[in-house]
């Protein structure tokens, strides 16, 4: 079986812009590249689970979100062929426009998707967010730790996440060197 870093997008991998759905906005931060080229060379997946409310809100299309996730790679794979992104998994509802659904975060439903199309022992793997929800996520579909970064909304929520025993890091590649090392 594979193993996989479960990772959250927007405020994780690209500078939250709240409600990214042009292309053109979509910046990575930094590190990012580097922190994927050490996860694959470890062996690991790397798996987008993100929230795109913004989709149910009618703020972007499905195809927008394709767009950005494009680009995404592209600008990635720039750096090296070892940083890209392995799959993107997206929820496009909203509680507030759609209802209830059974894959919005903190539910484990992406990660359950995640692990049967890809052959993911999730209790061998990661989740990395910079939100509660993310963090949740990851605790809710047996993820064998999850991670708050402190980029993107992370600052926020830094005391709440060392309240319920998640990892904190600066950032991305911070996280994954330190999950690494507890693997
Ligand atoms: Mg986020
Ligand atoms: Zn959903």
């Amino acid at each position: 079986m594979k193993k996989a870093f479960f990772l959250d997008r927007d405020g994780v991998l690209n500078v939250e812009v709240d409600y990214l759905g042009n292309p053109d906005e979509m910046e990575l931060l930094p590190g990012v590249p580097e922190a994927l080229e050490m996860l694959h060379r470890a062996g690991f997946l790397a798996v987008v689970i993100s929230n795109q409310g913004g989709i149910a809100k009618g703020l972007f299309t499905e195809k927008d979100t394709g767009a950005v996730h494009a680009r995404m790679q592209n600008c990635l794979l720039r750096h090296s062929p070892l940083a890209t992104l392995d799959a993107f998994f997206y929820c496009i509802h909203h509680p507030a426009v759609t209802g209830e659904c059974q894959c919005r975060k903190p539910k484990p439903f992406m990660f359950e998707k995640a692990a049967a199309d890809f052959d993911i022992d999730l209790s061998g793997s990661f989740m990395i967010g910079d939100r509660m929800s993310d963090l949740f996520a990851g605790r809710n579909a047996g993820c064998k730790e999850s991670c708050l970064v402190l980029t993107g909304y992370g600052e926020k929520d830094r005391e709440k996440a060392a309240a319920e025993n998640f990892q904190v890091a600066a950032d991305l590649f911070e996280a994954v060197q330190k999950l690494l090392k507890i693997r």
